[in-house]
């Protein structure tokens, strides 16, 4: 899969490519990721790439031309290629954003600063608009980063466990299990006896039961949507009769 990622602001991505498991997913050719300097597209010999908005007000704007030419250009290449525009009134970026965007195989990620791109450049190059929360970053290149990561770790072959990105939150509409590891005691405070049983059934049971238990807890907006069964609703009913009666 490859990333276009058009920024002012190249040196930003070095770090977060040359570690763990994107660097692994690089060198393994599973993506590629392509710096492309929003600059070197500039119309005039100074690289201007913003001006001031049009009707007055503070900070600048990125200019069309410079953006427009990069997206051209990387067109020209690949006409497959999937524009998308990293802004806060974009789309919310969730787990079936990752889904979807991971079925393409070639997209580019346009990084706004100053106080954003000028609005032609959605109008007619743009095929996506995403945010990553509702707060205003200084640009989009910590976006594109988060889009990156996220995409990537669930492409075939990137995570070491086949299943590891099967089961956690999210992927089926609930948030993940507890998890632990050694040591068996720590403070006093014990790892759940059936996660030392053996006992897979009962394991796989007492997983589903704290995954709704969190979810209704820390996210009981997700289970309005969720896929879930009788058996998941007759466990939510017995904990929300536990949680009454703690009160
Ligand atoms: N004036 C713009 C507005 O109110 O919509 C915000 C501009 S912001 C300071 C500069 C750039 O950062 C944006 O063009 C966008 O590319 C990026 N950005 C800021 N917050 C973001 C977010 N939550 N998600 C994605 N990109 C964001």
């Amino acid at each position: 899969m490859i990333f276009d990622v058009l920024t002012l602001f190249p040196g930003m991505f070095l770090s977060p490519l040359s570690e763990s498991i994107l660097k692994r997913a690089i060198e393994r050719g599973i993506i590629q990721v392509r710096i492309v300097n929003i600059r070197d597209y500039a119309i005039n010999k100074h690289g201007t790439v913003d001006d001031r908005p049009y009707g007055g007000g503070e900070g600048m704007v990125m200019k069309v031309e410079p953006i427009v030419r990069a997206i051209r250009s990387l067109k020209s290449e690949d006409g497959n290629i999937r524009v998308i525009l990293l802004t806060p009134q974009g789309r919310l970026f969730k787990q079936s954003i990752v889904e979807e965007l991971s079925q393409y195989s070639h997209l580019a990620l346009i990084c706004g600063r100053y106080e954003g791109v000028d609005e032609r450049v959605k109008t007619c190059y743009v095929d996506d608009e995403i945010s990553i929360g509702d707060y205003i970053l200084t640009g989009g290149e910590l976006a594109a980063i988060v889009i990156i990561d996220a995409v990537t770790r669930v492409l075939p072959g990137v995570l070491g466990g086949a299943l590891s990105a099967e089961c956690e939150s999210f992927k089926d509409g609930l948030l993940e299990y507890p998890q632990y590891t050694r040591p068996i005691e720590f403070e006093g405070n014990r790892v759940p006896e059936v996660l030392l049983s053996g006992n897979h059934k009962k394991i796989r049971e007492w997983r589903r039961r704290e995954q709704l238990k969190r979810t209704l807890l820390k996210r009981p907006d997700l289970l309005k949507i969720a896929p879930l069964s009788k058996e998941d609703l007759k466990i939510l009913d017995e904990i929300r009769e536990n949680l009454r009666e703690c009160d």
